[in-house]
């Protein structure tokens, strides 16, 4: 029998969740990067409501204190000052009200990321996780936004772009929109400027791109190769039941490269020259590399803003949140990313192998990965992968590069322990059916179980030492059984990210195991590889070169210099350590093989290339 206290309480729940929290966001002044920010709760707690700014942005897991960015804080009722007090780093807590309550904040956006918020003459850009706060204990109620143009001349021709429903707003226009609740709200970043939009279907969802910068692109092909590979991904886990938009923003400045994913929509930046222009052919590297993050980011639409690690249902935005899934949600996109160019046949073999010889080359440069396994590097992605120093290269991995190749490494060992029965698609389809549509999210071990229970097979000693250990990856044979060959070969120099063969005498013979950056004229070292000759002599990240051997060296210098030195061989090295000039006695030591290429193996017998077909075109 229904009691009487909980008909009331259900009642008063029914009002609040009938009126929406309202939000208004205002370039207040574009020229200082500050937004007006206001919130109105219709019904705010009356023992003192309180406000919450996220202390981070779903998938870039470092605690970034949005609240940081508030200039100013108040609060108002019936036109009157209500007493705002500030609780912690992120809250605020009103004094006592019984009537409607609007906060106001004045936010500073200067962070042009796609997880920031930036506001100047040009646009406006903004995460709802750097500007909007949550009503504390009322998270679950709608939320209406009222987007507010700048006062002019600032924005003539400014149009806004977000995956938010529309309520009265024109499409693309200022004006109002819904979420339905919090949560949904801070998901739908928004960018308003002067935008090139481009719109086209995937299996009859409305698709868009809306591009800031003067790109001069060609419009119909990026839609066209953006439509091919979404339908790719659409045909492999079939359209979620709650997908009746998508919205890709992009921001195209000279140069930058970023993603961030969401459930409707995706923010990206790339330099606007990778992008194709009219009478472009062929895929560049640089288009080819953007392709790659368009499809990563919607890949992630099902893997991790709906399939979900455990911990993230719901997201605890006020602190870190740790899973060791993150190889999962992050390495298993990443190698459908590019494997879904070569399926879609946005790119060839060849080109895909070189992405993947690049992938291997990544890992192969990290010692880090024999000292820290992926489900370390995931719990720890905040405080280590988010935070790298020096020191990261010697010390962490990622678990995006090293997570693709495991789900690499798993796709093949299933697909030649089960006679091509089953694949990795089969275990994500599994994983979609099982968490994708539930709202329950996946728990630390499920990953593991699902894929032993799809597959029939006793995957613990894989996964014990892909994920939980820090030895090397099976590939080489695994690649053999799908007709590819592993090949590693020393690197040509700074600028070979691996991928592709080199002739042996365009190959230094030494190494100075460190990085160097910088300007060509002064050169900085960077990362120092343990055990490598930079270290050895004494080496410390930051020392400026200033001279090898006596010679005054450039950048580029060094890496032609490099070349007439042979193993054992000894030089002085000069540098500037802070103020401090010093010369250190270094050995010059043969340089490692740690480049990779794959080449596919056209000897192989029929069989192992029909097994490589069935992979690389599903
Ligand atoms: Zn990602």
């Amino acid at each position: 029998m229904p009691d009487a206290e909980t008909d009331r309480a259900q009642a008063i729940r029914e009002t609040v969740m009938a009126t929406p929290h309202r939000y208004s966001i205002w370039p207040k002044d574009p020229a200082a990067h500050l937004f007006e920010v206001r919130l109105t709760v219709a019904d705010p707690n009356p023992a003192g409501q309180v406000f919450a700014m996220p202390a981070w942005i779903p998938g870039s897991y470092m605690v970034r204190d949005y609240a940081k960015h508030v200039v100013t804080a108040r609060a108002e009722s019936d036109g009157r000052d209500v007493a705002l007090r500030k609780l912690d780093k992120s809250r605020w807590q009103a004094a006592h009200s019984d009537r409607e309550l609007t906060l106001v904040l004045e936010v500073f956006a200067h962070d042009e990321s796609v997880r920031g918020a930036h506001l100047d003459l040009t646009h406006a850009f903004f995460n709802g996780t750097c500007v909007f706060p949550a009503v504390d204990g009322q998270e679950d109620v709608p939320c209406q936004l009222e987007i507010l143009a700048p006062e002019r001349p600032v924005g003539k021709n400014w149009r806004v772009a977000t995956s938010m429903n529309r309520k009265g707003a024109e499409q693309y226009g200022f004006g109002s929109y819904q979420a339905e609740d919090y949560a949904e709200l801070i998901d739908h970043p928004v960018e308003v400027g002067e935008l090139s939009i481009g719109e086209f279907d995937v299996c009859d969802v409305p698709h868009a791109i809306a591009i800031r910068g003067n790109t001069r692109v060609d419009m119909a092909r990026l839609c066209h190769d953006l439509q091919t590979i979404c339908e790719h991904h659409m045909s492999f886990l079939g359209r979620p039941a709650d997908l009746d938009r998508y919205l890709f923003l992009l921001n195209a400045p000279g140069s930058g490269y970023g993603g961030l994913e969401h459930r409707w929509s995706s923010a990206l930046i790339c330099g606007r020259d990778n992008l194709p222009a009219r009478g472009d052919e062929g895929v560049s590297d640089e288009y080819r590399t953007f392709l790659g993050l368009v499809s990563h980011e919607y890949f992630h639409l099902w893997n991790v803003k709906r399939i979900k690690p455990a911990v993230f249902t719901p997201y605890d935005l006020s602190q870190e949140s740790h899973t060791g899934l993150l190889w999962v949600f992050e390495g298993v996109t990443s190698y459908y990313d590019d494997l879904a160019l070569v399926r879609s046949g946005m790119i060839d073999t060849t080109s895909y192998l070189e992405l993947l010889g690049q992938t291997i080359t990544r890992v192969t440069r990290s010692s880090g990965r024999r000292k820290q396994s992926v489900a370390e590097s995931s719990f720890d992605a905040w405080t280590k992968f988010y935070k790298q120093d020096a020191n990261a290269t010697n010390a962490i991995i990622s678990y995006y590069t090293k997570g693709a190749l495991i789900a690499l490494a798993l796709d093949l060992k299933l697909r030649s322990e089960t006679d091509g029965n089953c694949t990795l698609d089969d275990i994500m389809t599994a994983a979609w059916q099982r968490w994708g549509e539930s709202g329950e999210g996946m728990p630390e071990d499920g990953f593991e179980k699902l894929s032993a229970e799809v597959s029939g097979l006793d995957l613990e000693d894989f996964f014990d030492a892909a994920v939980r250990g820090t030895g090397e990856l099976p590939l080489e044979t695994l690649l053999r059984t799908h007709g590819i060959t592993y090949h590693l070969r020393r690197s040509a120099g700074g600028k070979d990210s691996g991928g592709k063969a080199e002739t042996e005498a365009k190959l230094p013979a030494v190494w100075l195991g460190a990085i160097l950056n910088g300007k060509d004229s002064a050169p900085v070292f960077g990362a120092i590889h343990n055990g490598g000759p930079a270290e050895q002599a004494g080496i410390a990240p930051g020392d400026e070169l200033v001279a090898l051997d006596g010679l005054r060296i450039s950048l580029a210098g060094c890496e032609a210099r490099t070349r007439r030195y042979h193993a054992g061989d000894k030089s002085d090295v000069t540098v500037f350590r802070g103020d401090e000039l010093m010369t250190l006695r270094l050995r010059w030591a043969e340089a490692p093989a740690d480049t990779c290429y794959l080449i596919e193996d056209d000897e192989a017998d029929p069989s192992t290339i029909s097994r490589r077909d069935t992979w690389l075109t599903r």
